[in-house]
């Protein structure tokens, strides 16, 4: 218990044995919350109020996997969620940074303020009939939850909503905001928030991600990255007529990989690239006057990844001088790796361990089995022990990204990863969406719920926490401080999976979830639950 706890329950409870030496601590903390009944107290009830919201819970998680929208295409999620907060009392801003999708929902008064962001974008083709054991997409090749971002708002907009009744409740003083991690999967809105200001008064943040673990880490996580198009234009002409006549810009696309694949090998193990070609020509007959290329190049730091993005560039302009064509360049998005800062993940880890893994039916572990089964995954079900809060590994490898880096380059920021997904899926991929609208994720997302909300009154009611979580903030960025790895002034690609969307939205809109009208989305989707029994271990 620390000093401010004490001194909370002590006024709560009129003790005249208060120490001399606690009495100016004794004002701050009266100012702090004068009513409050000790954090202990107001763990209890936090949890008890999550319990009986599990409904809500449900709802949203079933709600957002049904929009399956991909990144900066979230409008739906955005209108569901900005709906939902704002009839709670929120104050929302929607339309922030530059991206229509992206809001701030804000409530209370003064400091702390405590922030909750999540992502809420789904992946192209990963479209999955929930609770089925296979690839069973509800529209063949649409968009899915092929990652469970769908839980993700569910947990933080669940516990907001709970720690916000127990500060009107008790009079706690504090802001809360929520905040939607737009188009997480292109890695492409949290440096444009930042930029535009979004966290500067902010204290901490809690963030959460979909897992087959209930965890959290410290320290550096992940790489970072620049994502980036290159276009070419060249000079069309009759590819059989008069090829002679043409600049083709498809060469040069081509001439930039084949250099780029060559100076992989002179790169560092630890570095990543990789590109699409998004853009190559019409048909074989033409000489393609345009095309274009798109890259991710990560690294694990400010300096590393900027080379990186230079030689790419050079490769680029080079690859234009032997085509004769000319090249132009436009950033898509960056993320910094991430640090996450080390009492905030103690505190939340702490919580986890309180709140316990959530107790899984047969009917969950069947599903989980079968999954495993269909995939050739170890057939170990669901998880049922909690991992130890181990230090960060001294040896970093490459590896994924995610923006929520940039955040906590900014404000002391810890991740939840809480258990709502079957061990042994593939990420990125419809196998990740089979338990994410069933009762795994339904249980994950409250027991995500529950962590948050516990970390969130920690952070209003424990002074010394919020103040070890500035410190050690303090010393990650005393030599390092964050800067932007985008040019200035480039704005939000909100054009991204625009056309993809617009395509598979009146298909998407017969699927919408109605909570009104079914308990939950699997009963809509008439899928049995439990599915059929899987193979046992031979
Ligand atoms: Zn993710």
């Amino acid at each position: 218990m620390t000093i401010i706890q004490k001194t909370v329950q002590e006024i709560g409870y009129g003790t005249a044995m208060t120490p001399y030496r606690l009495v100016p601590l004794m004002l701050a903390g009266a100012l702090l919350a004068a009513q409050a009944p000790p954090l202990e107290q107001l763990k209890q009830e936090a949890l008890e109020r999550i319990e009986a919201r599990r409904d809500l819970t449900q709802q949203i998680v079933d709600s957002i996997f049904s929009f399956a929208e991909l990144g900066f295409q979230e409008f739906e999620t955005s209108a569901y969620l900005t709906a939902l907060l704002e009839k709670q009392g929120f104050q929302v801003a929607r339309g922030v940074a530059g991206m229509p999708t992206a809001f701030v929902a804000s409530w209370g008064s003064g400091k702390p303020v405590i922030g909750f962001m999540a992502d809420i974008d789904g992946r192209p083709e990963t479209s999955q009939k929930p609770g089925v054991p296979y690839h069973a997409p509800l529209i063949p090749q649409g968009p899915g939850h092929g990652e469970g971002h769908n839980a993700h708002q569910a947990v933080n907009v669940t516990a907001a909503l709970v720690v916000k009744e127990l500060m009107e409740r008790y009079k706690i003083p504090g802001t809360l905001r929520v905040y939607p991690g737009v188009a997480e999967e292109l890695l492409a809105s949290r440096t444009y928030m930042v930029l535009a200001g979004l966290f500067r008064d902010v204290d901490a943040v809690l963030s959460c991600h979909i897992s087959s673990d209930f965890g959290t880490a410290y320290g550096p996580a992940g790489s970072g990255l620049v994502s980036t198009e290159y276009t070419f234009l060249g000079r069309s002409a009759h590819s059989a007529g008069a090829p002679w006549a043409g600049r083709s810009a498809l060469d040069a696309v081509e001439l930039m990989n084949v250099g780029w694949n060559y100076r992989r090998e002179h790169l560092r193990p630890e570095h990543r690239s990789h590109y699409v070609i998004v853009e190559g020509g019409d048909q074989p007959n033409v000489v393609p006057p345009r095309a274009r290329v798109w890259y991710f190049f990560r690294e694990l730091d400010y300096d590393r990844i900027r080379e990186l993005h230079e030689i790419g560039t050079r490769i680029a302009a080079a690859a234009a001088q032997m085509t004769d064509t000319t090249m132009s360049e436009r950033v898509l998005a960056a993320t910094w790796p991430g640090h996450f800062n080390r009492p905030m993940a103690e505190a939340l880890y702490a919580n986890i361990r309180r709140v316990g893994m959530p107790r899984w039916s047969e009917a969950d572990q069947q599903l989980a089995r079968a999954a495993q089964a269909e995939l050739k995954a170890k057939l170990v079900g669901l998880r049922t022990e909690i991992p130890e809060l181990r230090p960060p590994s001294e040896a970093r490898g490459g590896g994924g990204s995610d923006d929520i880096a940039e955040v906590s380059w900014n404000v002391p920021t810890v991740v939840l990863r809480f258990p709502g997904n079957i061990p042994g899926m593939i990420g990125h991929h419809w196998s990740s969406g089979i338990a994410m609208a069933t009762p795994i994720a339904h249980k994950g997302a409250t027991a995500g719920a529950k962590a948050q909300a516990l970390t969130a009154l920690d952070l209003l009611l424990d002074a010394e926490l919020l103040t070890k979580a500035k410190e050690y903030f303090a010393e990650q960025t005393r030599q390092t401080q964050w800067k932007s790895l985008i040019p200035e002034g480039t704005l939000p690609p909100i054009h991204l999976n625009r056309e993809k969307m617009e395509r598979f939205r009146p298909e998407l809109r017969k699927l919408r979830y109605d909570p009104g009208r079914y308990k939950s989305y699997l009963e809509q989707l008439g899928v049995a639950y439990p599915p059929p029994a899987a193979p046992q271990p031979q």
